[in-house]
């Protein structure tokens, strides 16, 4: 790999990364595997070493994954959290999912370290941090993690988390202190809350990790009470009592009434921490909530001071993560499920099977390559995993149970839904209906999607889709906006509360701002960012369908496939048509002021920027100004802040540091905006692996 290979890597790898960063923690919803992720990861550890020229103070390995949601990353109606400033920074964990880079982690450590030390080894509870605050005895405030500096404060949510106590027992414990731990959602509490969420025709949790999370961050305390959350406690920072152990503290904090696991062990070199490792490899299974591996920490707090901190981890500490978990199961049938750009998936029907807590049924197959490459047979037994337990994958197939006589299936050359002959463009992987405005599968999916919390976040799913589609009540989404009430009470299940619940969501859909308007009409490669890009750009739709191709280029992030996509789109008259409905509706159509990133936010303030950014720099100086702020080349006593992209100049640095002025990523800056959004994201769809 050249210089210029390497630098384009490592940005599309920090891209990915804060964007999947963002699905994780912000949204719950991850659409990538931890494994897949960590992956990532590392290769970009990797490049950094090699090309530290590359290596920005924003790049992912550099800072941890936040939680922290922009304005617009907030759900309708949702309000914003107070935020308040960690004591002590709370930071990741360096993981590898091998034993050898543990013995290496206790092997560098006997060598920094001069006395004796031993290992206290935990379980790594697969929840979402906080950190508790107790004053005088009693529950002060509950932070989440957040960017790792200031998190949101939870602390009415916490106090309705029935093991989190307000009032500490006991004596001993300092006037003020933090400790931190895990929220997690019981398997139970899980099934129970995605079974409601279902029949809601809410779109359920991908698992326990993200319920956990998503419930903390709720506005009402009352429905956090009734989702079932329960807190361990596995840290209390240095400094702030004073044990000479690791483990003494906790269990200090235990004897204070605190919720501390009692699963962990002091173990004196590697083979029992190896030992410890194997027994809860199996015996988590038997847990009824989730942990995703075992955290190896030193347990004397003189060592721990010895050793320190990285700017993202301690160096005391390793977590070893557990490879997915595995099952093998036979499959029964094969389904060829169309979605709603036309894509053809084959999803295996497999004999139900316990994984990671749920039991498993069905498992994508991805696409007819990964088939042949699995060299999948009917009938195979086939091994399942749920990477970061979200859609099982199947990753394997057991040869020596195959079958006699099993042949290969084969993959359909027409649509199962409409019978129209598929195809299968060039550079795509997967085959297509190309029946776009005829085939069910389709037009209901893409009523489904523009139904959906991130484009109009209107009430209503699948079934009500179901029913208006094969009713022939509605083929496109103007035709929600002509639906009418008593139409809707002479159709089976329908209530006067649930017509005017569904009927009132589809009138507020109308404040929808035009960049989830435009993610919402479902034109193919327009995700929620190029939408958001697009929109901003051009300002309203009508310039966005009089726009050349050459134009649409010029929009940062859209190469061809999306400009000729977006082109042809605006070229089809029954979309044209589709537009004036949604127009006439009453949906918006023109970006507003806010959206365009036009505010009064930077007032007074003075700014330097350097580096690179991801958009040009002139563009970063045009929203500066946009927002009220000044721009400047040169640093003083006056400048607000050095706006710092990647290759910031390191003597701008510098003067920033020696004039104690503060250093600000794009991601910081954006966040400050009214509707700035996180730093670079990548509009991808990942089929990496
Ligand atoms: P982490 O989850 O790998 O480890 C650190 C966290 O472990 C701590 O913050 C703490 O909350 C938790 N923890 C649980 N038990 C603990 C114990 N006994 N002692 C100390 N800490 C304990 O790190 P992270 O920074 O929270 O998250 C990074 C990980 O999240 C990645 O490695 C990846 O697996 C996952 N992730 C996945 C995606 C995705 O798209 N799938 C995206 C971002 C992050």
């Amino acid at each position: 790999m050249d210089f210029t290979q390497a630098k384009q890597r490592i940005e599309w790898l920090k891209a990915v990364l804060w964007e999947n960063s963002r699905k994780y923690y912000v949204e719950n919803a991850p659409t990538m595997s931890d494994f897949e992720y960590d992956q990532l990861m590392h290769e970009l550890e990797d490049l950094e070493r090699q090309y530290p020229e590359y290596r920005t103070p924003d790049s992912p390995t550099q800072r941890v994954g936040s939680d922290l949601e922009t304005p617009e990353d907030q759900a309708p109606g949702s309000k914003e959290f107070a935020k308040f400033p960690h004591k002590y920074p709370m930071l990741s964990l360096g993981n590898t999912y091998s034993i050898g880079e543990v013995e290496e982690f206790a092997e560098r450590a006997s060598k920094t370290l001069e006395g004796p030390f031993s290992y206290c080894c935990e379980l790594k509870f697969d929840g979402t941090a906080i950190c508790l605050t107790y004053r005088n005895g009693r529950l002060f405030r509950a932070l989440t993690r957040g960017d790792g500096v200031v998190g949101d404060d939870v602390t009415a949510n916490a106090r309705r988390i029935a093991n989190i106590p307000v009032t500490l027992q006991g004596t001993g414990w300092p006037d003020e202190f933090e400790i931190r731990g895990e929220v997690l959602m019981p398997y139970d509490s899980f099934d129970r809350l995605n079974r409601e969420r279902e029949a809601n025709e809410d779109q359920p949790f991908a698992n326990p990790r993200n319920a956990a999370s998503g419930s903390l961050k709720l506005q009402d305390p009352e429905e956090v009470a009734r989702r079932g959350l329960f807190c361990t406690l596995y840290h209390i920072p240095a400094g702030q009592v004073d044990y000479p152990t690791h483990d003494d503290a906790l269990k200090a904090a235990r004897a204070w009434g605190l919720p501390v696991s009692d699963d962990r062990k002091l173990c004196r070199n590697i083979e029992e921490i190896e030992a410890f490792i194997a027994h809860w490899d199996t015996a988590r299974k038997r847990l009824p909530y989730a942990t995703d591996g075992i955290v190896i920490k030193i347990n004397e707090m003189d060592a721990q001071r010895q050793l320190g901190y990285t700017a993202k981890s301690p160096r005391w500490a390793v977590a070893y993560k557990f490879k997915a978990e595995q099952a093998l199961t036979p499959i029964l049938s094969i389904d060829y499920q169309v979605g709603r750009t036309g894509a053809v998936t084959p999803v295996a029907n497999m004999e139900p099977v316990f994984l990671s807590g749920t039991m498993v049924r069905r498992a994508t197959l991805v696409n007819e390559d990964q088939m042949e490459m699995l060299d999948l047979h009917e009938g195979d037994w086939v091994y399942v995993e749920k990477g970061g337990e979200i859609i099982p994958k199947i990753t394997g197939v057991e040869e020596s149970r195959r079958p006699a006589g099993a042949r290969r299936p084969t993959f359909p050359t027409v649509c199962p839904d409409c019978g129209t002959p598929l195809v299968k463009p060039e550079g795509e992987a997967k085959w297509f209906c190309p029946n776009t405005d005829g085939c069910p599968t389709q037009i209901k999916g893409r009523l489904v999607h523009f139904l959906g919390r991130k484009a109009m976040n209107i009430l209503a799913g699948d079934a009500t889709v179901e029913q208006l589609y094969n009713l022939d009540l509605v083929h496109t989404p103007a035709d929600f906006y002509d639906l009418q009430e008593h139409q809707l009470l002479m159709l089976e299940g329908w209530k006067e509360k649930s017509a005017r619940r569904f009927l009132d969501s589809l009138r507020e859909s109308r404040n929808v701002p035009f960049e989830r308007v435009l993610f919402a009409i479902g034109i193919r490669y327009v995700g929620e960012t190029t939408a958001r890009d697009v929109a901003r750009h051009f300002g309203d739709m009508d310039r966005i369908v009089s726009a050349s191709k050459e134009e649409l280029l010029g929009v940062p992030e859209v190469g061809e496939v999306i400009a000729d996509s977006i082109f042809r789109f605006c070229r089809d008259p029954r979309h044209l048509e589709e537009i004036r409905r949604l127009k006439d509706a009453g949906l918006q159509f023109t970006v507003s002021r806010s959206e365009g990133g036009v505010s009064d936010a930077l007032e007074g303030k003075t700014i330097v920027i350097s580096g690179n950014f991801s958009v040009s720099r002139d563009e970063m100086k045009a929203l500066i100004e946009a927002n009220g702020g000044k721009n400047s080349s040169s640093l003083s006593g006056k400048t607000a802040f050095l706006l710092a992209g990647s290759k910031p100049g390191p003597e701008k640095l510098r003067k920033a540091a020696s004039l104690g002025i503060p250093v600000l990523s794009e991601e910081d800056f954006r966040a400050m905006l009214p509707a700035g959004g996180p730093a670079p994201e990548a509009e991808t769809e990942l089929t990496l692996f």
